[in-house]
């Protein structure tokens, strides 16, 4: 049975109990479901090998494929990684708040938790539930995405019991999550260099402020047959709902006349809030669902695996999605967006641009 744990995150104090229930069963080797700000966690003890086995066993995540450990404080990461000045530097700036930084490892984090790898991705959320789970537990939060692996991320409580209920100990429900896509990654090269791993809503010109940033071929491409992933994370099919996802890049017009072309057999179509009147006088307004304004990619990423899950709960076999733009947090979207679509993209720019 899996133990479901409403918190009011705006009272934190009256739910003190709740929060050491769910931090005995993280000491205890158990598995907790949490919110953060970026989505839901699936939360186990950093240290315990035995945590680390079973999160993989309930996520049906390859092993090889790391977990982030979460620290209540910047500082705790000391006992666990090899920092240095640029890692102060990230944590002044973004700390707590939705950062990965991938840092060389001390022999404290066991080699389950890292899948294997001699570094170690570290992580200090700013939800304040995440916080104090965290600090009742007295040892780092090993945390994915508490989500099956390969669908859409959750973040809701309400997504995780779709996935996990009765897999886990305990799911905290602590309302909707903020940002809705997963933490910025970045690794730790040398002083003044960063490689970004996966884009966050923290942007690339953020983080351009503290060091120089190179952004890892797999952010936006698909990765060549063989290539040995950065991140491990970014050679699986990910975020993705059960239909097929096609993501189109171009008009409104060339989009429609696409459409058209193509029928809209048992076919969602995924548009801006700009579009949605002109989209439902083409389409059946059933069949056409909303990501946020156009200029506004925060709010995208806030909706976008809310509506994946949304839409695939009718059973569609065919999604149709613009392709996003890449600037600001646009690239957590294109990078989310282009696995959950297995990179496949549909250029309706030609022969209009030349
Ligand atoms: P999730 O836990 O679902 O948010 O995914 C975590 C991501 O972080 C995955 O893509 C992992 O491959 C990546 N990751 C975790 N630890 C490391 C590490 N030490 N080096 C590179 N990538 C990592
Ligand atoms: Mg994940």
């Amino acid at each position: 049975m899996t133990k479901i744990l409403e918190i009011n995150p705006d009272n934190l104090y009256f739910y003190e109990n709740d929060i050491k229930y769910a931090a005995e069963i993280i000491k205890s080797g158990g598995l907790v479901a949490f919110p953060t700000e970026t989505v839901y966690g699936l939360g186990g003890d950093a240290t315990n090998p035995k945590a680390a086995e079973a999160i993989f066993a309930a996520k049906g995540r390859p092993s090889d494929n790391p977990l982030i450990i979460h620290v209540a404080n910047p500082r705790d990461a000391e006992a666990y990684a090899h920092t240095g000045e640029l890692y102060y530097k990230l944590a002044e700036r973004f700390m707590p708040g939705p950062l990965t930084v991938i840092m060389n490892a001390r022999e404290s984090v066991p080699l389950e938790t890292r899948g294997g790898l001699s570094t170690v991705a570290v992580r200090c959320p700013s939800n304040q539930v995440a916080r104090m789970l965290i600090e009742e537990s007295g040892v780092p939060i090993a945390a994915p995405s508490a989500n099956i692996s390969g669908s859409p991320s959750p973040t809701s409580a309400k997504h995780v019991i779709d996935d996990l209920y009765g897999k886990i100990d305990v799911i905290i429900d602590g309302g909707d999550s903020a940002f809705g896509v997963e933490s910025t990654i970045v690794k730790i090269e040398d002083d003044s260099t960063l490689t970004l791993l996966r884009p966050g809503s923290i942007t690339v010109d953020e983080l351009l402020c503290i060091a120089d940033v190179k952004i890892a071929d797999a952010v936006t491409d698909k990765l060549p047959e063989g290539a040995v992933a950065l991140s491990p994370g970014m050679k699986y099919r990910h975020y993705a709902p059960k239909a097929t996802l096609v993501l189109l890049d171009g008009d409104y017009q060339d989009i429609v006349a696409y459409i058209k072309q193509e029928g809209l057999d048992n076919t969602a179509i995924i548009t801006y809030s700009d579009d949605y009147d002109d989209f439902c006088g083409e389409f059946s307004d059933s069949d056409v669902y909303v990501l946020g304004a156009r200029d506004n990619s925060r709010e995208q990423a806030h909706h976008l695996f809310s509506v994946l899950r949304k839409v695939d709960k009718h059973n569609y076999t065919k999604i149709y999605a613009p392709l996003p733009d890449k600037s600001g947090v646009g690239l957590a979207l294109y990078n989310r967006m282009i696995r959950a679509a297995a990179h496949q993209v549909i250029d309706l720019r030609q022969g209009r641009d030349g």
